[in-house]
């Protein structure tokens, strides 16, 4: 099968309502022009420097997504080219990318990032500090928390994917009923990737992020 025939698999078992990021970290730039011929618009990368040489070298119309951590460093070069940050796991890197976003004279969409697997290693806010966050009111006029993003268990486990997913849609939705700032609309939910976004979207993912099922195995081992 090639890039665009999984492209176009993958989209018509989406539901309408779900958004397909096609995540292109490692693939060569040619990978990317045959989604983008397919036509494929909407691309996430986890790396900024990777995300600037590929926006760089591609047409100017592909919406590119953060997906990955993002140092708040890397804050700066990101700033005029990204369209969603989907890995926001703390307040600092929030009010950086406000200050970048305001130097830029635009607002960026981010998503909070939030812990949901029971392994230890993989980034995000615990519930409860999500909540806080929403509440402190201290998020900038120039970022818009549009929802939220969370990783599964890497795991053969279904029902444990299930119910961890359910757990960040709960979380969404509850969200979603409370008073809300001026910055914060939740209105995306970012949860699902090549072995698991089916369940994802049982679960009411409206985002999913898909790498090896669209390109192929990776041709290199990313890094963090
Ligand atoms: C790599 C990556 C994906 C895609 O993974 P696949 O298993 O290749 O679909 C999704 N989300 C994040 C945050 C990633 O880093």
């Amino acid at each position: 099968m090639s890039i665009s025939d999984n492209l176009l698999a993958i989209k018509n078992r989406l539901p309408a309502s779900c958004k397909l990021v096609a995540v292109t970290k490692t693939q060569p730039v040619e990978a990317i022009q045959e989604a983008y011929r397919a036509p494929h618009r909407l691309f996430g990368e986890n790396k900024a420097q990777e995300l600037l040489t590929k926006a760089d070298a591609l047409p100017a119309d592909i919406e590119w997504h953060m997906i990955g951590h993002l140092q708040t460093n890397k804050v700066k070069a990101l700033a005029p080219v990204v369209s969603l940050i989907h890995g926001v796991d703390s307040l600092r890197l929030l009010e950086e990318i406000n200050k970048q976003a305001a130097k830029n004279l635009r607002v960026i969409k981010c998503l909070l990032q939030v812990h949901i697997a029971a392994e230890e290693t993989k980034f995000g806010f615990a519930e409860d500090e999500v909540l806080d966050l929403i509440a402190g009111g201290r998020i900038g006029e120039h970022v818009r928390v549009e929802g939220l993003m969370g990783m599964a268990t890497f795991t053969d486990n279904k029902d444990q994917v299930h119910s961890e997913f359910k757990r960040l849609r709960t979380l969404f939705e509850k969200i979603k009923s409370l008073p809300l700032p001026p910055s914060v609309a939740m209105r995306e939910l970012s949860m699902g990737m090549s072995g698991d976004y089916e369940i994802a979207v049982e679960e009411g993912s409206t985002m999913v992020r898909i790498g090896t099922a669209i390109f192929g195995e990776r041709p290199r081992q990313e890094t963090h």
